[in-house]
């Protein structure tokens, strides 16, 4: 299943194009992917603000439409659909229509097939399953002791009739309302128009192995944002670190070297805490500020450098000056 409302939708369908294609020529089946939209819209607004990340999904339902569009030409081509076949699934007709005509033109109408929701709009799915010859219903199935699994599901459906950008919005009302179906077919016409070859990157490209420490300005406060595991250059960059410390005994040297292990240090320690404490208390708000900015970047600049580092730089460079 491939959402359009990512960007990476279409490089991802290249990518099971081209594993798919070498299976097929190594004596092996084609696979199918069905294609949709996507229907997590609000819990991706909420992982981005969660993480400090960028919103995975394209901004705008006009986006996500073209982006459909771009996905559907691509998959469409005899030989792409020849190993990969696809299933178109929504219920925007204008979409689906489009579909069908692209797919007749191209000669490729037997390597798709159209998917629905059983008790979204039964009308409709009937009519698209008398033109197209057979449709596909999803109905989701379980047992009565998980029916909370079942519940984020149901929810999502009247959240998607919700929106005024959601095609389900008008569904019932499109035969007798000329407006709303004026409004549908110009999004449809609008989306179409948006159309091009590009191959859009994903919106989150964070690579710590690469990245520059941020700094931000006086005034303002920005979290850092977390480590986004998903993504190929952080996995690559967790690895090494990984490799570094394993079998490594900085770890515990680090922890030797921290360890008070006489009464006399621990007095010496907790007097100079106490000592700094009164310098620290002495300084105004602003030199505060400045000295907790430096230790953001210098624990962003260390940041690859957990239980085998170098503990000492870190400090060094956050000392209030
Ligand atoms: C058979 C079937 C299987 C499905 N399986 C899955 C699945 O596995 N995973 C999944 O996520 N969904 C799945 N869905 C749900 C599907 O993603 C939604 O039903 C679909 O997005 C609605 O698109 P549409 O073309 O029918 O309607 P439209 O109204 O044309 O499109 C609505 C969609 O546009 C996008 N959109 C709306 N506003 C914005 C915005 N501001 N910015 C960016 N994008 C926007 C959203 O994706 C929204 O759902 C499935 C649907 C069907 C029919």
């Amino acid at each position: 299943m491939l959402q359009a409302y990512l960007p990476d939708a279409l490089a991802a369908m290249m990518r099971l194009q081209e594993w798919a294609a070498a299976r097929r020529a190594r004596g092996g089946a084609g696979i199918k992917v069905r294609l949709v939209k996507g229907a997590n819209l609000p819990m991706e607004h909420v992982e981005a603000s969660l993480h400090d990340w960028p919103v995975a999904t394209w901004s705008t339902k006009q986006e996500s439409d073209t982006h459909y569009k771009r996905v559907l030409d691509y998959a469409l081509r005899p030989e792409h659909v020849a190993n990969v076949r696809l299933g178109v699934a929504g219920h925007n007709l204008f979409d689906i229509a489009y579909a069908w005509v692209l797919a007749g033109q191209r000669g490729v109408r037997d390597r798709i097939e159209f998917e629905m929701l059983l008790g979204m709009a039964e009308g409709q799915a009937e009519a698209v399953r008398r033109t197209v010859g057979g449709l596909l219903l999803y109905v989701p199935v379980v047992h009565p002791k998980d029916f909370d699994v079942a519940i984020a599901y149901l929810v999502r459906r009247p959240e998607e009739g919700a929106s005024q950008d959601n095609f389900m919005s008008a569904v019932f009302d499109l035969h007798d309302d000329s407006t709303l179906f004026a409004r549908e077919r110009d999004r449809f016409l609008a989306s179409l128009a948006d159309l091009d070859d590009v191959v859009p990157l994903p919106n989150r490209r964070q690579d710590r192995a690469t990245e520059e420490p941020r700094e931000t300005s006086p005034g303002t406060f920005g979290n850092h944002p977390d480590t986004d595991p998903a993504l190929p250059g952080n996995r690559a960059w967790g690895r090494a670190i990984i490799d570094r410390v394993a079998g490594s005994d900085a770890g515990a040297a680090l922890v030797a070297e921290h360890t008070i292990s006489d009464e006399a240090a621990l007095e010496q320690v907790l007097a100079t805490a106490v000592a700094a404490g009164a310098d620290w208390g002495s300084r105004s708000g602003a030199e505060r500020a400045a000295v907790l900015r430096r230790a953001a970047v210098s624990l962003e600049k260390a940041r690859a450098e957990p239980a085998g580092g170098d503990g000492r730089r870190v400090r060094q460079d956050a000392r209030p000056g």
